[in-house]
């Protein structure tokens, strides 16, 4: 059984939450990768980019975030005048640990005419000492707007890293070494194994988030056959979902989360997670109980220094208009 495996609710629960967030002018988000009951009482579901974009559009003056921490100081950096909630503050996420703002402000140190370039999966406080910011969807585009000439610090994502500078045969890109430890379980023994045991399978590759990116990085290297990679947004995966063939079977290589999404959207199709046990446990530590208590209690709330949060918009703004963060959310 995988960890994804459902708490029990009661009839009431998902009543109260929604009468909760009415009462108090609040919109309810939640990512691919919570729970099943939390993705289906929320508001809107979707990856941690588009959440904060709805987020910031929505007339609601409270964000209930069901997410990882960065997400919710994400919502925050892009709607300050908003309060953000997260029903467990303690929900962090590896990959934006494995690299501070002191280790960054040191690293820029070495290189000091570097274009800095952090994938969302950051800190705020990561992303004020950061150029631009980018998503796996648009982190080629990204490091190829910056001059030839220009240094550039990617980071904290080791595979994307790689597979950025195999795209764009970049040499002078340094790329931190940092992973995400549910993504360390997507390996490419596990990817092969399933795609002989499935010949005819599509495999679709989620490209946000990091736990897709090693996926990504060895689909992109051959280990699975390159006509039955799918790389897709969560909009595209569950577009593509809706015309998949009845009895088709497609190996999901992300977490495993976003199989209630794909098999809500097409309950006839046989959705395999590459290795079940691909489950963010930061992300399993929003439970039904704390989102009541989140809606009841007003708390976690997300508070980010205004100047962080300045400094941060800054660089999302620029991912922003250098092209698509990876749309059809
Ligand atoms: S799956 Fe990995 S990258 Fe995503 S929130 Fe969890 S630890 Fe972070």
């Amino acid at each position: 059984m995988t960890t994804t495996e459902a708490p029990r609710v009661d009839a009431g629960w998902a009543d109260e939450v929604r009468a909760l967030a009415a009462a108090q002018d609040a919109v309810v988000l939640a990512h691919n990768y919570q729970l099943p009951e939390i993705q289906d009482v929320a508001h809107f579901t979707g990856d941690s980019l588009a959440l904060s974009r709805i987020a910031a559009e929505s007339p609601a003056s409270t964000i209930v975030f069901c997410g990882v921490h960065f997400m919710a100081e994400t919502a925050k950096i892009l709607s300050p005048e908003k309060t953000v909630l997260i029903p467990d503050a303690k929900a962090g996420c590896s990959l934006a640990d494995s690299i501070t703002a002191d280790q960054l402000r040191e690293w820029k140190a070495e290189h000091p005419d570097a274009v800095v370039v952090s994938y969302v999966n950051t800190t705020a406080a990561v992303k004020a000492e950061t150029d631009v910011c980018c998503t796996s969807s648009n982190a080629v585009e990204v490091v190829r707007s910056i001059p030839a000439d220009r240094e550039v610090l990617f980071l904290p994502d080791q595979f994307l890293g790689a597979h950025v500078r195999r795209i764009t045969g970049r040499q002078n890109m340094h790329v931190w070494a940092g992973e995400c430890h549910v993504h360390a379980g997507i390996s490419g023994p596990a990817l092969t194994a399933q795609s002989q045991a499935h010949p005819d399978a599509d495999l679709y590759v989620h490209p946000e988030c990091g736990c897709a990116t090693s996926a990504l990085y060895l689909a992109g290297a051959g280990a699975v056959p390159a006509e039955h990679v799918k790389i897709l947004s969560t909009g595209g995966m569950l577009d593509a979902a809706r015309e998949a063939q009845p009895g088709r079977t497609v190996l999901v290589a992300t977490e495993v989360g976003m199989l209630h999404q794909l098999r809500r959207a097409a309950p006839e199709v046989d959705f395999r997670a590459v290795n079940d046990r691909a489950s963010c446990h930061y992300m399993k530590m929003i439970t039904p109980e704390k989102l009541l208590r989140a809606l009841r209690e007003g708390r976690d709330e997300v508070h980010v220094d205004p100047e962080l949060a300045e400094r941060g918009r800054a660089a999302v703004q620029r991912m922003i208009a250098i092209g698509q963060p990876g749309g059809g959310e």
